[in-house]
């Protein structure tokens, strides 16, 4: 397997991580369907794609909206060869903030929005006996940050997901992969909301990408791609990408 002329669904594709990968794959003779929920984001991606890319306004928590962007690939295509669920958020803050509506956006963004990407895509893949489904994790996946439980909590959660949707699928042609990067330089900071963290972690958003202290989006988009360009016996079961020098 090759990325040629395979047909790749992203999600949280109008910035970062799910815009790079969209434009390397895309570079590598995919044809990419791209959702998020900024409109002019999405267009101004896919018009500097150009041909083979097309995007879906998409809400992940919504579920006919996720249908509809897997919708497009059908339709344009005629199948779906791999679902990257991609789109997060990550507010940070203490337990005993009781930050109930942030806590309750997180879970239904960075956890509903992948189980809505698989249980959407996953009858289509079954009857194609054949697909790839990744999703973006984090080393918040495997290790539990200060002011962090509850985005740390759905990323464990996510690779738990992964985890037995390998074990459930590994007979019936569909392959899945965890990416799990460190600090990567995307407007992820944005979504913090939270002062004191965001002065935290202003040293490792503002050095510079040869510091050893962040990763580019276009570092996870290699990784994406990696797994994506191998043979059908094997499966990228998780790839945890690091900058060199984080702790
Ligand atoms: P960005 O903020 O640049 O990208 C997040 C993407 O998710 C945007 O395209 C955003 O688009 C989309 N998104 C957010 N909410 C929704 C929603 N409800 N429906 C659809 N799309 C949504 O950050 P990153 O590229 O860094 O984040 C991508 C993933 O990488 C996330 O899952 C994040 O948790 C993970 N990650 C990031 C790390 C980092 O250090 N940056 C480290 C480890 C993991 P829009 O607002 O247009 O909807």
């Amino acid at each position: 397997m090759t990325v040629e002329n395979k047909v790749v669904v992203i999600t949280g594709a109008s910035s970062g991580i799910g815009a790079a990968t969209a434009k390397k794959l895309a570079k590598n003779g995919a044809k990419v369907v791209l959702g998020a929920r900024r409109e002019e984001k999405l267009k101004e991606i896919v018009e500097e794609i150009g041909e083979n890319a097309s995007y879906q306004v998409t809400d992940v928590t919504n579920r006919d909206d996720v249908a509809k962007l897997i919708n497009v690939a059908k339709e344009e295509y005629g199948r779906v060869d791999v679902l990257y669920n991609n789109a997060g958020i990550m507010p940070q803050g203490n337990l005993a903030d009781r930050d109930y509506d942030k806590w309750q956006t997180m879970l239904n963004i960075n956890i509903m929005g992948v189980l809505n990407g698989i249980g959407e895509v996953l009858p289509i893949m079954q009857r194609q006996k054949d697909g790839l489904i990744i999703s973006t994790d984090s080393v918040a996946g495997h290790v539990v940050y200060p002011a962090s439980a509850v985005y740390n909590g759905t990323k464990y959660a996510v690779r738990a997901i992964m985890e037995g949707l390998r074990q459930e699928e590994k007979d019936h042609g569909i392959r899945s992969t965890i990416v799990s990067p460190g600090a990567v330089k995307t407007e992820l900071v944005n979504s913090i909301g939270n002062e004191a963290v965001v002065n935290g972690l202003k040293p490792i958003f503002d050095a510079p990408e040869d510091s050893g202290m962040t990763l580019s989006a276009d570092d996870i988009a290699n990784a994406v791609l990696y797994a994506i360009n191998q043979p059908e016996h094997v499966a990228i079961s998780e790839i945890l990408i690091r900058p060199s020098r984080q702790q």
